[in-house]
């Protein structure tokens, strides 16, 4: 019997590059050659055989996602997408974001992902205020997940003890 969508959304709180779940989800920048924070820890842990098959990618516009290997990472598959730069909330950074969060997840229906792991995309470096990213990451969650029965978990991980009090406090429910 299809899961309830509540059991199927968890928050996790540390390293992404740890999880041991079909797909992370990477918060890359167009170019797709790694970068600082959520990125490098990727490219780090999943080793160069990562930084080929990006590179014959060719890049990712803001909003799309592509799909590799894991490699070194405990996960299968890394699913990268490239969140917007915040700029005051003037230039489609709301549809951007949300963009990344449905994409992400329509390329992981497609290769039959069931669990996936997303960082907070955009909160680092490129200043997505942390409130308003979480409550679009949900909502594109929650549509997705009602629509969707092949994904059977998907975690919100943050790296950041207050994005996890966010998460749990916008889920409601969840113990902090
Ligand atoms: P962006 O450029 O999209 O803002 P960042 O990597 O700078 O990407 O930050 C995105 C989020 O990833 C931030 O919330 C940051 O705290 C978090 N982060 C950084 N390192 C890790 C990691 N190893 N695992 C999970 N999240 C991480």
């Amino acid at each position: 019997m299809e899961k309830e969508r509540k059991e199927r959304i968890e928050v996790w709180q540390g390293d992404i590059t740890k999880l041991r779940v079909d797909a992370i989800v990477n918060a890359a920048n167009t170019s797709l050659l790694g970068g600082g924070g959520v990125d490098g820890a990727i490219h780090r842990a999943a080793g160069r055989e990562l930084l080929e098959e990006c590179r014959r990618l060719g890049g990712c516009p803001t909003g799309e996602a592509r799909i590799t290997h894991g490699y070194k990472l405990p996960a299968e598959w890394v699913i990268h997408t490239v969140g917007p730069v915040w700029s005051g909330g003037e230039g489609d950074e709301d549809v951007l974001l949300a963009s990344c969060y449905r994409n992400s997840l329509a390329l992981a229906e497609k290769h039959q992902i069931k669990t996936i792991a997303f960082p907070c995309i955009s909160t680092g470096v490129y200043g997505f205020p942390a409130e308003r990213a979480c409550q679009i990451a949900i909502r594109e969650v929650k549509s997705f997940l009602d629509a969707h029965a092949t994904a059977e978990k998907v975690t919100f991980v943050c790296f950041l003890e207050s994005d996890a009090g966010l998460y749990r406090r916008a889920l409601g429910g969840l113990p902090e």
